[in-house]
């Protein structure tokens, strides 16, 4: 399969409506953002203006439209622009809003495709990433949704939904392109069923509700301002949000969707499945470096050397010295390290001081080397300017540099240090080594 560059936009666009839930103005604007960034959502409304990252850990409900938050702040209804960002090829992008919700808009994702299309999207240099599917998964609700996820080269989805009784059971199956997208799916709008919001207006929970942001079933009939835009509408709706709430994976996914009466509570199960799956073959998968430059040391060589071990050791291999005073060690992080347990339950981090520690084992074994000659050994007494930049998560590769830049007065020695993953620097620091007699 080709390599597919990552996508952002062009320039910043923006547009005002009235929000859903609060029926209030509300201002949304796209940003560009650099490689590697994803999705986030800016609160511009808010103190320090927190951004809020589109990742499934930061699910927080899916009553009627899908939520996500950090910490105590949310933003609602994001499934909408979230599928035009997605389905338009956009995968780092800054989405600024002054309240806690979208503009509604009429309904549907148009008013975000015309958006994305004024801004433009440009293709930026690092590959995407994607999931493949590789063997069919599966999640199913009590209530009948079921999503089926098949292996395919391409992005695809076959939609089948179904109202009460079975009223409007509409299908509809295509290939998920930006094309596509734009003209069958993204003019689809919300409709609802008069027997789910009756209560809602009631409660007075949907102020910004109307006849002009979505279609209201009752009964046999249909009743919107505009006329429907497609004899089967509703599938297509359907299909809108599954792409919005698989933009929570944080990649694309290549395969195609089998989908049932879906819904934003199945389709986040079948993004949490996929998540797992990911986590789980990227742990097998992982990258053996091979030995290189002058020679490194495997785990045996640097256990003669460190005399630290499981589950303290926090370098697999020496991979290369250069010259002196450069060395690159590499560990690769799996899910089964013993401080992710508690690192956090259901949203494991590696700790920064363990990285750190990391970086001072590589940085000894290059004082030992040293030492061989001078007949002393350096012992780790200070950190300086420690940076922790990008989370290390299980399935990463760290590849841990040391650079000897100064033994001074043959007493003290320092070793400026990084940690990478993925050919972005995760943490940095500077080490202080104190040179002991033997
Ligand atoms: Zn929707």
């Amino acid at each position: 399969m080709a390599a597919e560059f990552q996508h952002t936009l062009g320039k910043a666009a923006g547009f005002s409506g009235t929000s859903l839930h609060t029926g209030e103005k509300v201002t949304l604007k796209l940003q560009p953002a650099p490689i590697d960034h994803g999705i986030k959502f800016k609160r511009k409304d808010l103190q320090e203006e927190p951004t809020i990252d589109t990742k499934i850990d930061n699910l927080k409900t899916v009553e009627r439209a899908t939520t996500i938050g950090e910490g105590s702040v949310r933003v609602h209804t994001v499934e909408h622009v979230l599928a035009a960002l997605s389905a338009m090829g956009v995968d780092n992008a800054i989405v600024e809003m002054d309240a806690n919700e979208p503009p509604i808009g009429d309904g549907s994702a148009s008013a975000y495709v015309e958006l994305i299309k004024r801004a433009g999207v440009v293709a930026q240099e690092a590959s995407r990433r994607f999931f493949d599917a590789r063997e069919p998964m599966h999640v199913e609700s009590k209530a009948g949704s079921l999503l089926v996820l098949l292996p395919d080269d391409k992005f695809r989805i076959s939609c089948t939904q179904a109202g009460p009784e079975n009223r409007f059971t509409q299908f509809l199956s295509t290939e998920v392109t930006p094309a596509v997208f734009e003209r069958e799916i993204a003019p689809a709008r919300t409709f609802v069923y008069y027997e789910d919001v009756q209560p809602l207006i009631d409660k007075n929970l949907i102020k910004g509700g109307s006849l002009e942001n979505a279609i209201v079933v009752r009964g046999e009939s249909v009743l919107s301002k505009e006329p429907l835009r497609f004899l089967d509408e509703f599938v297509r709706h359907k299909m809108l949000d599954i792409i919005g709430d698989l933009a929570l994976l944080g990649c694309r996914v290549r395969g195609h969707i089998v989908a049932v009466k879906p819904g934003h509570s199945t389709n986040a199960e079948l993004v949490r499945a996929i998540a797992r799956e990911q986590a789980r073959s990227m742990a097998v998968a992982i990258k053996q470096p091979t030995l290189r430059g002058e020679g490194g040391l495997d785990t045996d060589e640097l256990m003669q050397i460190l005399p630290h071990r499981y589950p303290f050791l926090m370098v697999d291999r020496i991979i290369s010295f250069e010259g002196d005073n450069k060395i690159t060690g590499v560990k690769s992080v799996t899910i089964n390290e013993p401080f992710f347990q508690g690192h956090f339950p259901g949203h494991p981090v590696m700790p920064g001081v363990l990285q750190v520690e990391a970086m001072a084992q590589v940085a000894c074994i290059l004082l030992f080397r040293l030492s061989k000659t001078s007949g002393r050994l350096g012992y780790f007494m200070s950190a300086d300017q420690v940076k922790f930049r990008k989370p290390v998560l299980p399935g990463d590769t760290l590849f841990i540099h040391a650079e000897l830049t100064k033994a001074r007065g043959n007493r003290l020695a320092r070793a400026n240090c990084h940690c990478v993953v993925n050919d972005s620097v995760v943490s940095e620091g500077e080490l202080m080594f104190a040179f002991l007699d033997k």
